[in-house]
């Protein structure tokens, strides 16, 4: 299995070299030659494994530069029994007939980004060995808070690697703060910088091209790479749950084998929605994608007229993860629905940097709208949907999930399409306690971030994460702030330069 570029289809690299190099020299994404392909029944056969064997099922047919040996040490290692509050790591629950939510937040941290952010570290590993002399990994991130935590459990203690994540010191939220200043491992650092998002986004940016700092790092055998979602060792990991939900629909009796179904994603950089519509390529019998947007809803614009336009205002809302006007992941979609068009797709991402904004033609959008709808969801409706969920299932969902729950009931009923359906739910309610509480409640009284944890509990009776709960207990292990000035100062420190 070979990679190409989405904007370059005469590049071909390893899947090593994808993982390990995350980015195409001239910018472009790296996608698969080709998708391999999945009979029913092997589908069927995949229903009496576990989720780690899934797991390698799918990835051996990706991974072909890795040996059985080095796969079985990566899946194991990430997917291991420990890790996650959930004996089937991402368990499908039938809240109402047709209804399904996938659970993708019983990892380390609470939100879906677990279900790549732990494997990517041993695949980083792998592939470096193979590809870069076995040298060690510095990865640096600037964070708005779920990317940041998930990355430091990820590459906590993992060999050869060491992870720096900042963050805005007022931008975070009291638990994703904690969640990161008690971070363990003996290879993480986190440190807060007087700025915004943007700051350390630019920050990070012109550390990681200083060639200064790049030789230093060369001289003690080190290379920076980036653990966000444009790396195709983040996506991979996230077809596999499509397949496994499939086989857990199956051996739940909600459907028959060959049986199709809808797949509901909350969306912002159109990581995991991609990775579904893989899984369809590959032969999962899905039928319809439905992409869900808060306010921030340049995507559901996108799929209904064919225009992408990031200028618009910029909405802050309870679901921050999808708060992003520019989806990096649709230009994989772009690629493969075009036919393949490197020459179409370099021009689109050309016209979306310099007038941030693009239209693909009307026979594209019919194409793509032959597999994806969309929707959005207000503020307002996000609250309700909380709450009337709650009180109709005794299902609690966090504000993420709620734009896809509402999303999906609105599909419903604009197309009368109800057939059975997998919504993911992409973070623990408790992560998002403030917001949750006050849609169950309508009252959140000058409670602090555990009062609201216990609260939520109380009134809802949801389980309370472990992960979350152990906070309040762990030691504050970094409290440095720097200025954005002095980040690259910071970095030399951090990594005894
Ligand atoms: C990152 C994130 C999303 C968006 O996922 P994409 O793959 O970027 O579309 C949705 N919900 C939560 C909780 C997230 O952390």
């Amino acid at each position: 299995m070979l990679y190409t570029s989405t904007r370059d289809n005469s590049i071909r690299v390893s899947a090593a070299q994808a993982i390990a190099q995350g980015i195409s020299e001239e910018g472009g994404l790296f996608v698969p030659v080709e998708l391999p392909q999945f009979s029913i029944e092997k589908i069927s056969s995949m229903v009496s494994m576990s989720y780690i064997d899934r797991a390698k099922t799918v990835l051996k047919e990706f991974l072909t530069d890795f040996s059985d040996e080095e796969l079985n040490y990566c899946v194991e290692g990430a997917y291991a029994a420990e890790k996650f509050s959930s004996s089937k790591v991402a368990p499908t629950v039938n809240v109402d007939g047709n209804k399904n939510i996938l659970e993708l937040w019983h990892g380390p941290t609470c939100a879906f980004k677990d279900m790549a952010l732990q494997l990517l570290p041993y695949l980083m590993t792998v592939s470096a060995k193979k590809t870069a002399d076995g040298k060690t990994i510095v990865i640096l991130v600037a964070t708005s808070g779920d990317t940041g935590k998930a990355a430091l459990e990820g590459f906590k203690n993992v060999d050869n690697t060491k992870i720096l994540v900042f963050y805005p010191v007022d931008g975070v939220s009291p638990m994703q703060k904690l969640q990161m200043t008690t971070q363990e491992g003996d290879n993480v650092a986190v440190c807060a910088i007087n700025g915004n998002f943007d700051d350390a986004q630019s920050a990070v940016k012109s550390i990681f091209t200083n060639s200064e700092i790049k030789a230093q790092l060369a001289e003690k055998n080190m290379m920076f790479s980036s653990a966000n979602s444009i790396n195709w060792g983040r996506l991979v990991p996230q077809i596999v749950y499509y397949f496994s939900t499939y086989c857990d629909m199956l051996e739940m009796g909600k459907i028959k084998a060959g049986d199709e179904i809808n797949v509901v994603v909350p969306t912002g950089n159109f990581g995991n929605i991609l990775a579904g519509y893989y899984a369809k390529k590959m032969g999962l019998p899905i039928k319809k994608l439905v992409c869900a947007s808060n306010s921030n809803n340049v995507l559901t614009d996108f799929l209904k007229t064919g225009t992408y336009n990031k200028n618009r205002d910029f909405y802050t809302t309870t679901s921050p993860s999808m708060d992003i006007l520019i989806s990096s992941n649709l230009e994989r979609l772009l690629y493969h629905m075009s036919g393949e068009n490197a020459e179409l797709v370099a021009d689109l991402m050309t016209q979306l940097a310099d007038n941030g904004e693009y239209t693909v033609s009307d026979e594209l959008i019919a194409d793509i709208k032959e597999v994806f709808s969309a929707g959005f969801t207000s503020e307002e409706s996000v609250d309700s949907t909380i709450k009337n969920h709650f009180n109709s299932y005794n299902y609690l969902c966090d504000t993420h999930t709620a734009v896809a729950v509402k999303v999906y009931d609105d599909y419903v009923a604009e197309t009368g399409d109800d057939i059975p359906t997998v919504i993911d739910s992409t973070a623990s309610p408790y992560k998002f306690s403030a917001s949750v509480l006050n849609a169950v409640n309508g009252d959140t009284a000058q409670l602090d971030e555990f009062e609201m944890v216990d609260e939520l509990n109380k009134v809802t009776g949801a389980d309370v994460p472990k992960p979350l709960a152990s906070l309040k207990d762990k030691t504050v292990r970094f409290t440095d702030v720097c200025n954005k000035e002095d980040m690259s100062q910071m970095v030399f420190k951090l990594l005894d330069l």
